[in-house]
């Protein structure tokens, strides 16, 4: 048996558990090494039996005298135990659990902990966790017990057990992967001492030891695989070097009906400055919402155009394609640039031999073109999308210029050990003249006066409105397609019956969701109904109300995007944030949007408060929860990525690295 095998494998594990383990990720028995405690019970005070207090948590070791089953008046089941030791006895009850009576034998000895309680005038040890004694080898009792996530029909003492056994099997096997040098350096346990210790601590420092040493690893292995894809990126070159026309370039910018920001300037140049090497630009542009980014992007097309060179335009939905392609056009097509929009619904095709804007949705990179004149590629709103996208064109030979943007505020600490492989460019400022959207937490019993109020903004003002329904998913499930459904219809025939509604969600066919939202442009519809489909990109300026429902269920970052759909004009805007959830942390969570108007700052609150991978609200973005370390750990991930640079300078990595790094694989762009 090795630490690769099947979970099964174990004993006492077998198909059942092993189902159940699918859904905390342990599918090896590795895996069930490295599911670590998120707590210890302290269970380590061992007291004898005469010198209990009440109120104490503390661990007794003492014979069983007797044990039995007793009916409660209300019919429950309770049992009742006397233990004893040379310096006294004490009763102990559980509730609920009749086999127990069974699982001890009277005359043995076990270690009992948990706290003791008064029950009347009487000290009583309640529903305490037991073991059988044996000298030396506690897991459940007498020690810092470990608590671990747990799963349906699989407790944490379950998993101790189990781990326990794996640990005593194959323990050994746990072979070192760091440098000899950063462990001495970084003052860093062994790891197969950490991953002991992590589990079955010899005491809380040393728990703590672990605990830094295992953090230390998931920064580091994050680092090392973003910057070995970094160094590989680095290696290819570019089909074609191009010139960068700057006056061309300045002509452009000129001609836009607006100036451009400070922020949009400096990120053009650093832009333009990649695009006149020869090593192929991979930069990632950060933004919050209406920052501007399009234009940049389309600067940078232009470019590659004047170079003879086509550019794809990459959108991750059809609407956001649709309307990049409608933006494109008045920035484009005025300089000659051929355009054309390829979703698969729709292709408005161009003949091939020209050089040309390809805009469209991945369905764009399954087109026959000609590979090797792409010269640019700009991924709008995801950055998987992005990893993918470089790995599919890698593959067919070319190697053009990168422009990921998004509008998902990523704090420092993220970018720096997530896409350490990315150059990073921010607009960190908003055109000017744009309005705070005015923001309001609605508690439930104001939701009817928003309403009203939304009423007379329609009626009085002719403003329009989005309304946000409540699920948070991956993809859009039926159900919460269901929930927009009936929320639609409740607004529509209960509460607005007499405003126009449309109603726009995931599954709704492309044809009809154009006409919905060409419909809502035009003015047609007052009230967009929909789930979070329109998060991304959508520009719609007379909008200018965004009510959102159940808001405490988004992250902030998330809100924030939601909100910026709204106050995209000279108009005031205003955002509802709908909820009934009373608790006074996620009213105070809230709250923040009220006075918070920056999505990096929400997104640092958030990453605070509940960590990355609630931040954004989906897993699509492609961002990992840490199980040990924390994101917010400035001085550990600059540690970690020095550490991760001077390994990248040599050469070969030592096979048990290479091991460890394989599970980033999925990330990286070459092999
Ligand atoms: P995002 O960064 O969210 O993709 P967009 O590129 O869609 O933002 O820009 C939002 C709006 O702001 C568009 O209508 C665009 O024409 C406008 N815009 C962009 N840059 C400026 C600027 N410097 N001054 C005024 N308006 C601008
Ligand atoms: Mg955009």
């Amino acid at each position: 048996m090795n630490l690769k095998d099947r979970i099964e494998k174990l004993a006492l594990v077998g198909p059942t558990y092993g189902k159940k383990l699918e859904k905390l990720n342990i599918e090896t028995i590795e895996d069930l090494i490295f599911h670590f405690p998120f707590r210890y019970d302290d269970f380590s005070l061992i007291s004898p039996i005469g010198r209990v207090q009440a109120g104490e948590t503390v661990t007794i070791c003492g014979q069983i005298q007797e044990i039995v089953n007793e009916y409660t008046r209300g019919g429950k089941k309770i049992q009742k135990a006397i233990v004893s030791d040379s310096s006294g006895s004490l009763e102990i009850v559980w509730f609920n659990q009749p086999f127990l009576v069974r699982t001890f034998r009277v005359g043995k000895s076990y270690n009992f902990s948990g706290k003791v309680d008064w029950f009347g005038r009487q000290k009583v040890f309640v529903s305490p966790d037991y073991e059988l004694q044996k000298s030396g080898t506690s897991i459940h009792t007498g020690r810092l017990v470990p608590v671990y996530p747990e799963t349906f029909g699989v407790s944490s003492k379950w998993l101790r057990s189990r781990i326990k056994t794996a640990l005593e099997l194959l323990g050994e096997e746990i072979k070192e992967f760091l440098p000899l040098k950063i462990i001495k350096n970084e003052n860093l346990l062994p790891e197969k001492e950490a991953i002991f210790q992590i589990h079955f601590p010899d005491s809380k420092v040393e728990a703590e030891k672990a605990r830094e040493r295992l953090a230390f690893d998931e920064l580091f292995l994050l680092q090392l695989a973003a910057l070995k894809r970094k160094k590989d990126w680095q290696k290819k070159t570019l089909g074609k070097k191009f010139s960068v026309d700057q006056e061309k370039v300045l002509d452009f910018i000129a001609k836009l009906p607006f100036e451009l920001t400070q922020a949009q300037k400096k990120v053009l140049k650093e832009i333009l400055a990649d695009l006149g090497k020869t090593k192929p630009m991979n930069r990632l542009l950060q933004g919050d919402v209406g920052s501007g980014k399009t234009v940049v992007a389309a600067a940078a097309a232009y470019v590659c155009f004047l170079n003879g060179w086509q550019t794809l335009f990459m959108a991750p939905t059809e609407i956001l394609a649709n309307q990049h392609y409608q933006t494109l056009k008045i920035l484009l097509e005025p300089l000659g640039i051929p355009l054309e929009l390829i979703t698969s619904s729709k292709k408005t095709k161009v003949s091939t031999n020209k050089t040309k804007v390809s805009i469209g949705t991945h369905a764009l990179l399954y087109q026959k073109f000609e590979q090797e004149k792409i010269g640019l590629v700009v991924v709008d709103e995801q950055h998987r999308f992005g990893v993918e996208q470089r790995k599919l064109l890698a593959k067919k030979g070319g190697s053009p210029h990168f422009l990921t943007m998004t509008a998902t505020p990523i704090p420092r600490t993220i970018a720096l050990s997530l896409f350490g492989d990315l150059d990073l460019s921010r607009l960190d400022e908003m055109p000017q003249g744009r309005l705070r959207v005015k923001t309001w937490v609605v508690p439930q019993e104001k939701r009817q006066d928003a309403y009203q109020w939304i009423r007379s903004q329609v009626k009085d003002s002719q403003k329009q409105a989005f309304i946000i329904c409540p699920f948070i998913e991956e993809s859009e499930s039926l159900s919460s397609v269901k929930a927009a459904k009936k929320e639609f219809e409740l607004l529509s025939q209960v509460i607005f019956p007499d405003l126009k509604l449309g109603l726009l969600h995931g599954r709704v066919k492309a044809k009809e969701k154009e006409q919905v939202l060409g419909g809502f442009r035009a003015g047609k519809i007052d009230i967009l109904v929909a789930t979070p489909v329109v998060e991304v990109g959508i520009d719609i300026p007379k909008a200018t109300i965004m009510v959102i429902e159940a808001a405490d269920r988004f992250g902030l970052a998330q809100l924030h995007q939601l909100r910026g759909r709204v106050g995209r004009s000279q108009w005031q805007s205003y955002c509802f944030l709908f909820t009934e959830n009373e608790n006074p942390q996620v009213l105070n969570r809230l709250k923040t949007m009220e006075h918070t108007h920056i999505g990096m700052e929400l997104a640092e609150i958030d990453l605070k408060l509940r960590g990355p991978g609630e931040i954004y609200g989906t897993k699509q973005h492609g961002f990992p929860d840490l199980r040990v370390a924390s994101f917010t750990d400035l001085v550990l991930i600059q540690k970690t990525r020095l550490a991760a640079e001077s390994v990248l300078k040599q050469r070969v990595f030592s096979p048990k690295l290479k091991t460890r790094l394989q599970k980033y694989k999925i990330e990286t762009v070459n092999n």
